[in-house]
């Protein structure tokens, strides 16, 4: 029998580095979903760069079952209907960002490619910016309601070495995918094989750097296996090759966004440290209720804008039923907060 869970070692130190155990997150929605018998998921934190990672995590093969077997997104249709309609606005200003900060110099005929693309929202605004862009999702079943909805190319599976061509990418795109890799740095280095020179990677990450809401603790979850600050990502692009063009945190989201070329380095560029404080995290830990709080406008405000782009380009029924989630959320956070005065989250 598979066992369900296995041990695992920083990817970017090697295994190198102590690491410092934390606890995972009292509001591990995905507990259920993975069907395991814990209460939540095992962290720690590595002193040697600094980054955070599930240990022991669920097995390879309980990840790959979560993922090809339609257990993270599911298929009830309306949840699909919702799915696609957030999907494209969540994905336009990343892509505005993304293609902002990228390089010039990409021969136009080189393949942009969105890794872990789900219904394929973000591959049909890079078809209307131009780009010659397909998608590979690992759940067949999102993968092909992309297909026969947008008519666009997704490829059912995980990228890896060898599946494209050296030198015949000029863009990748990675969505809230990074944390959930089973294998980050293979990822990476087949990412650094398959671009042209000056070619670049945007990735979107949840953070617990810099956050806004009692979000960025969930995010400590069972579905992820690596939450990343700008440091430990940029830790795992210089190492295969790459120079960080751009990042920035996007606090009303609690989302980290990075674009990475292989390329030269630019002159006036500020090198990211290697290492990274314990002191952030910590922070995090124990300042996030306060920071719900205090920022909960912030937070509010982003749900609004998420309403009012429902209401610009979905009509305003579609805006009505966001409007609701607008109130909830930010409602739910301020309630865990409450509820969770007095408790310790100390590992
Ligand atoms: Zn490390």
């Amino acid at each position: 029998m598979t066992p369900s869970f296995e041990n695992t070692v920083c990817p970017n130190c090697n295994g190198d580095s102590p690491l410092r155990p934390v606890s995972g997150s009292r509001t591990d929605i995905y507990v259920k979903k993975f069907g395991l018998n814990v209460a939540r998921s095992s962290w720690c934190f590595c002193k040697g760069c600094g980054l955070l990672f599930q240990n022991p995590r669920p097995s390879k093969a309980v990840i790959e079952a979560f993922y090809q077997q339609n257990k993270y997104f599911g298929s009830d249709p309306a949840a699909m209907d919702r799915l696609l309609r957030v999907a494209s606005r969540k994905h336009s200003l990343k892509l505005e960002y993304a293609l902002r900060h990228r390089r010039a110099g990409v021969p136009s005929e080189a393949l942009a490619v969105d890794i872990g693309c789900g219904i394929g929202g973000c591959l049909q605004l890079m078809h209307k910016a131009g780009l010659k862009a397909f998608g590979i999702e690992p759940d067949p079943v999102i993968g092909s309601l992309g297909r026969k909805q947008l008519g666009i190319e997704i490829r059912t599976g995980l990228f890896g070495k060898g599946l494209l061509a050296p030198q015949s990418a000029s863009f990748f795109y990675s969505n809230h995918v990074f944390e959930h890799l089973e294998d980050p740095q293979q990822v990476v280095g087949a990412m650094a094989e398959a671009l042209v020179e000056n070619g670049s990677v945007f990735t979107c990450v949840p953070t617990y750097a810099r956050n806004s809401s009692w979000e960025a603790y969930a995010w400590q979850n069972l579905s992820h296996n690596y939450l990343f600050t700008h440091r430990t990502l940029a830790a795992l692009f210089q190492k295969n090759g790459f120079i960080v063009d751009h990042w920035r945190y996007q606090s009303d989201a609690n989302e980290l966004w990075m674009v990475a070329s292989l390329g030269k380095p630019n002159a006036s560029q500020v090198p990211i440290p290697s290492t990274y404080d314990w002191k952030v995290y910590a922070d995090y830990r124990f300042g996030v209720m306060a920071r719900s709080l205090v920022l909960w406008p912030l937070r509010l405000g982003y749900h609004f804008k998420e309403v009012s782009a429902a209401i610009t380009q979905n009509g305003w029924t579609s805006g009505l039923r966001d409007l609701g989630l607008a109130i909830r959320t930010p409602l739910a956070d301020l309630a865990r907060v409450f509820l969770s005065l007095g408790r310790t989250n100390r590992a």
